[in-house]
């Protein structure tokens, strides 16, 4: 079955045909190191997880590259803030977000560039940029002429006069127009800058994507992909440098998005005091479990994390795992054919997932010990595809911190029942009891979270 992945620059689902058959090469935007990830961030990398997964599968060689955005006046902002060195802080939190990706069950990408490492690249795509006239220099600065690219808004669909309407752009007098973006800044002394034709300065943020892109994946590619967010300004700038340098048709073929993640149906901020990293999340549950979670909804959906959501996918690896528990495995069975066709159809992982129910369903109907052996061994085949189901059932049941999630929110529930009921003691009695096995209770507006003592 060939596969079908919904194109943003198109608009539509379409027949995935790579370039080169033998290499796919696919290209996704990496994280800006300064903090914790959170649990937003988590889900394009879970998400081009599985589409590298089913690519590998298909193809006999994919190149994923995944940079690491280390240059960025945020993390300026950061270092200053903590009073820590940048680079300091960019490893450190470049660990972090490794070992949160590990956590997570995601294959390492094939490259994973550091921006830093690049400068001299994105130097030399700027040199041509302005050589070619679609980039200019203005006291210190380097910046894109949007004017003389004229397909710019292929990708986020919209005009020139719609984005300055917008107020998406910044007007500053060094701009010939307002929605003219910076290709290169000059640094001041105490911050990051390399010597440039331009004067001592850094990148900005989109050309770091075009210059690691061209240099591990070429001027042509198969998929970028990363959060909805990123369609405009970042996708679209990308797009418009690596064509503007390299001619119409180049770049990448085909551009996926995620939906956005929100939290109890809120969007995550640190003000709302929803904002959840996914290291305080790692914490309070396996890895897998997130990972499940993040696969639940299609991933062009929007996804709401909550308490419940979590609830269910608990008790959804608990199935699963449960058929697999004791079972004598065959580790040749292949994975089934309708969890390939699910993700074939766009990356359908809510297909995906209830297709492993399905197995469950059948294993658990069949009282044949060999048949319920040859089924558990497709669900592990099958789970595989989606990075699921491959750990010891008994490492899953006895939990990597001692302490069962699912339990947890069923007393909190119990409590909040109490508490609605006006029986103050009984709600009183569960928070003690949730105390003894070390667990904190935290009520909020937003309801109630709960922590290790
Ligand atoms: P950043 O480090 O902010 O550049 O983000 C890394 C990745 O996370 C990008 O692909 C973003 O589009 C994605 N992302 C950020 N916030 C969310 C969110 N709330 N839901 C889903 N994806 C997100
Ligand atoms: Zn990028």
């Amino acid at each position: 079955m060939p596969i079908f992945l919904h194109n943003t620059l198109k608009r539509k689902k379409e027949l995935f045909s790579p370039l080169d058959p033998t290499n796919v090469r696919l290209y996704v935007c990496g994280p800006t190191v300064y903090d914790f990830a959170h649990i937003g961030n988590a889900r394009p990398y879970v998400i081009f997880d599985v589409l590298g997964r089913l690519l590998r599968e298909i193809y006999p060689k994919v190149t994923y590259v995944r940079n690491i955005t280390d240059i960025d006046d945020k993390i300026i902002t950061a270092s200053r803030k903590n009073g820590e060195e940048i680079s300091a802080l960019t490893q450190r939190t470049t660990q972090y977000f490794r070992d949160d990706m590990k956590s997570l069950g995601n294959i390492p990408p094939d490259v994973e560039p550091l921006a830093t490492a690049h400068v001299k690249e994105m130097m030399s795509m700027i040199e041509s940029l302005i050589e070619k006239e679609f980039a200019y220099e203005s006291e210190g600065h380097v910046l894109f002429a949007v004017k003389n690219f004229p397909h710019y808004g292929q990708l986020s669909h919209c005009n020139h006069d719609e984005m300055i309407a917008g107020a998406r752009v910044e007007i500053a007098p060094y701009k010939r127009n307002p929605e003219d973006f910076i290709l290169w800044k000059p640094s001041d002394e105490g911050i990051p800058g390399w010597e440039s034709p331009w004067g001592r300065g850094r990148p900005g943020w989109h050309i770091e994507c075009s210059a690691m892109s061209l240099k591990y994946l070429g001027e042509t590619f198969d998929i970028h992909g990363g959060g909805q967010d990123l369609i405009f300004p970042h996708h679209e700038n990308e797009l418009a440098q690596s064509q503007a340098c390299f001619g119409p048709q180049t770049f990448a073929r085909l551009w996926l998005h995620n939906g956005m993640l929100t939290v109890n149906g809120e969007k995550m901020s640190k003000s709302l005091g929803n904002f959840i990293t996914m290291r305080q999340l790692l914490e309070k549950m396996p890895g897998e479990l997130v990972r499940f979670v993040l696969l639940s909804s299609h991933y062009r959906q929007p996804l709401d994390w909550n308490d419940q959501t979590v609830l269910q996918s608990r008790q959804s690896l608990d199935r699963l795992y449960n058929a697999l528990r004791g079972r004598i495995l065959n580790s040749e069975t292949r994975a089934s054919e309708s969890i390939k066709s699910a993700l074939e159809d766009d990356l359908n992982t809510p297909f995906a997932l209830s297709a492993l129910h399905e197995i469950a369903s059948q294993l658990n109907k069949t009282s044949d010990e060999s048949e319920k052996n040859q089924l558990a061994s497709h669900l592990k085949a099958s789970g595989a595809w989606l990075g699921l189901l491959q750990q010891d059932p008994e490492i899953w049941f006895k939990g990597d911190q001692g302490v069962d999630e699912v339990e947890i929110l069923s007393l909190i529930n119990q409590r909040n029942d109490a508490r609605a009921n006006k029986n103050f003691a009984e709600a009183d009695r569960v928070r003690d009891m949730l105390l003894k096995m070390g667990i904190l209770l935290e009520d909020s507006s937003k309801g109630t979270t709960w922590r290790h003592v």
